[in-house]
């Protein structure tokens, strides 16, 4: 659900390690085969002296750490402080599988290599983790992998920062420990959540506050409001080619910012200076009809990373049972209120039922406003202004804004 709601893909490939203890067992013995391996009291270590380039990932000098030292949790006896587990011995109370290096369960790092190589190749390309698995987790997975296999392991490794809440490290104790689901129960939409930790590049701390969140729902909405005044103001014919020039240079700029290790924060950076221009542009009358295609492509190109600009909150949280909105009766979404904010066109909510002959119930105004609403998702903005101004001629007047669209009889 949560994956849903921030609009994330769905893995192609979901793994489960117990499903693969066979080909670990295979990697632990093409090791033990090649030396790089060692049982001992019914486990089995790596030897990460036989691993010239051991500490590559870290670039620390591991020299300092004295045999004997423990620097895991391992509890089994090792040659060298550094060596780690790749097979455990059975324990007591713990699960453990009957196989051809004996009685046990694989160690945590072995796991990660052997059902990454076995779903992504020997080689791969990108390596994702939090900066705290650099050590030892990463650097041993480099370590057995790239000693059974003599191949590179991974091409590039992405550690991501963690994210710290208020100014602090984010922990139970502290009660600044939020789900998803607290605070889309406290009003805050999807799409500013998944726009606020976006906003920030991976390597960067990430400091969550709810002012953070407030203004990353505005963001949201300049964006959503700019989008929409292409659709549905009407330009002087013709084209501005220093304008279409100026959303193409952001296009470039916002590429090259993404290019640059994924730098999220210049990349909207360059969308919202382009909007910023687009919008003195338009008031002073220089945009062109003919401009609208450059900056919506623009837009486009970025809304295929952020995925932020599609309306569609309400929708996803009424999904999942967490709207907090009044529930959609007759195909009408909860955004279109009647004036004075009171839902349109409900039947029995006693108004508007009756309208004097020859003028359009809340119903049909209700419904038309959906219409129009699917064909700006759509991007059918034609479409959406000619409802727009049909409803205008049956004197209908629409309101757009942040709350969603509101409606009023001439
Ligand atoms: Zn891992």
């Amino acid at each position: 659900m949560d994956r849903q709601l921030l609009s994330l893909e769905d893995p192609e490939i979901v793994v489960r390690a117990t499903d693969s203890i066979d080909d670990m067992v295979k990697v632990i013995q093409t090791l033990v085969e090649k030396g790089y391996a060692y049982a001992s009291e019914g486990s089995i270590y790596f030897r990460v002296a036989a691993f010239r380039n051991y500490g590559q990932l870290t670039r620390i000098d591991l020299t300092g750490i004295r045999d004997g030292a423990r620097i895991d949790s391992d509890k089994y006896d090792k040659n060298n402080a550094r060596d780690f587990a790749l097979w455990k011995a059975p324990k007591e109370g713990e699960p453990f599988w009957q196989t051809p290096v004996g009685p046990g369960r694989p160690g945590w790092h072995i796991e990660c290599s052997v059902m990454s190589m076995k779903y992504l190749g020997e080689t791969f390309d990108i390596h994702s983790g939090g900066v705290d698995l650099i050590f030892p987790h990463h650097e041993n997975e480099i370590a057995q992998s790239e000693a059974a296999t003599g191949k590179p392991f991974v091409r590039y490794w992405l550690h991501a920062e963690h994210l710290i809440v208020n100014g602090e490290k984010m922990s139970k104790s502290l009660g600044n420990f939020y789900t998803l689901r607290d605070l889309v129960t406290r009003g805050y939409k999807p799409s500013a959540i998944r726009y606020l930790l976006a906003a920030v590049p991976y390597r960067r701390h990430l400091n969550f506050t709810f002012e953070g969140l407030h203004q990353a729902q505005q963001s949201i909405e300049r964006l959503r409001n700019f989008r929409l005044r292409l659709g549905q103001e009407s330009f002087p014919e013709g084209e501005n080619a220093v304008l279409q020039d100026r959303a193409r240079a952001a296009l470039r700029e916002f590429e090259a910012a993404m290019d640059d290790n994924l730098n999220t924060a210049e990349g909207l950076g360059a969308v919202f200076a382009m909007v910023r221009d687009a919008n003195t542009a338009i008031d002073r009358g220089e945009f062109r009809a003919g401009d609208r295609g450059a900056f919506l492509d623009t837009l486009e190109r970025w809304e295929r990373i952020f995925a932020v600009l599609e309306d569609n909150d309400s929708a996803r949280l009424r999904q999942f049972g967490l709207g907090l909105e009044t529930p959609v009766v007759a195909g009408i979404p909860p955004s279109v209120t009647a004036p004075g904010g009171v839902e349109a066109a409900l039947p029995g909510n006693g108004h508007g039922s009756t309208p004097p002959p020859g003028l359009l119930t809340d119903e049909e105004i209700g419904r038309s406003i959906a219409e129009r609403d699917e064909m700006r998702r759509k991007g059918n903005y034609a479409r959406a202004d000619e409802i727009r101004q049909s409803l205008q001629k049956a004197g209908v007047i629409l309101e757009d804004s942040k709350a969603g669209t509101r409606w009023k009889r001439k």
